[in-house]
């Protein structure tokens, strides 16, 4: 590997890297060969790829930071080739930039100019954090518990800036639930609804009670918890029918004040 390549080469390299969700498509190996002083260690499972890699430094704390190199689709709406980065007026382009390959490229340039920490630096990177996530991080710390190598402190490099670079650190890191809820009513003519049981009617009460309710105060780490509701469809985009039935999506992006096993009792 070129050893004049800076952080700003690393990133646009990884941002190269096609890596569709669980898809690693080679960031991984490219991030071991940089950090070539790290000791690695691939966990895989169901085709996920997961990398660690550590360095102890000398005795003392476990610090990790932690890291995804996965991205969601692209979508179609690009000006430009969404796995070919551009610096276009002092900024990079590019599926995957701010969530999370900018934050990964800057932790792994930290790791690498690193001489001296009391303890032990590690990376734990996976390729499945934006899609089911089942496969990842859990599997890798399975394994590093089995090994006694769990770090003390993790940094998770994830986007959580407000307006400029910096601006917030969250401490924590909040759930999230997903919610699938479908409603079976009876088919019938918009002019004898009577005649029908309409899953949209029995519904339209019920939304003002769970869109957008905080289901908790939050506290000073986090927002509340809010239930959003994030799909709602049913019928067959026509005036004179009545839907069959209905089908509502929601999730909650939940602080540490209310829990799954409390919101499915809800
Ligand atoms: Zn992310």
């Amino acid at each position: 590997m070129d050893k004049t390549m800076n952080v700003v080469d690393l990133l646009l390299k990884l941002l190269s890297c096609k890596s569709l969700t669980p898809d690693d498509a080679g960031s991984l190996n490219l991030i071991e060969t940089y950090l070539d002083e790290y000791e690695a260690l691939y966990v895989n499972k169901e085709g996920v790829k997961n990398l660690f890699l550590s360095k102890k430094f000398g005795e003392g704390e476990h610090l990790c930071f932690a890291g995804h190199v996965d991205v969601v689709p692209a979508g179609d709406k690009w000006d430009t080739n969404p796995f070919v980065p551009v610096i276009k007026e002092g900024n990079i382009y590019g599926r995957g930039t701010q969530d999370m390959k900018a934050g990964v490229a800057a932790f792994v340039q930290t790791c690498k100019d690193a001489t001296t920490f009391k303890g032990r630096l590690s990376i734990l990177l996976t390729s499945d954090e934006e899609g089911e996530a089942k496969y990842g991080t859990i599997v890798m710390l399975e394994h590093l518990k089995k090994e006694g190598l769990l770090p003390d402190y993790a940094i998770v490099a994830e986007p959580t800036c407000e307006a400029v670079f910096g601006d917030a650190i969250k401490i924590g890191r909040r759930g999230s639930i997903n919610g699938y809820l479908s409603i079976e009513g009876k088919q019938g003519h918009a002019a004898y609804p009577e005649k029908a049981i309409n899953p949209l009617h029995q519904i339209a009460p019920i939304l003002a009670n769970i869109a957008g309710i905080h289901l908790d105060n939050g506290d000073d780490d986090f927002a509340p918890s809010q239930m959003v509701l994030t799909d709602i469809r049913g019928g067959m985009q026509v005036t004179n029918v009545t839907p069959s039935d209905l089908k509502l999506m929601f999730n909650v992006r939940n602080s540490t004040k209310t829990t799954q096993k409390e919101i499915s009792l809800i």
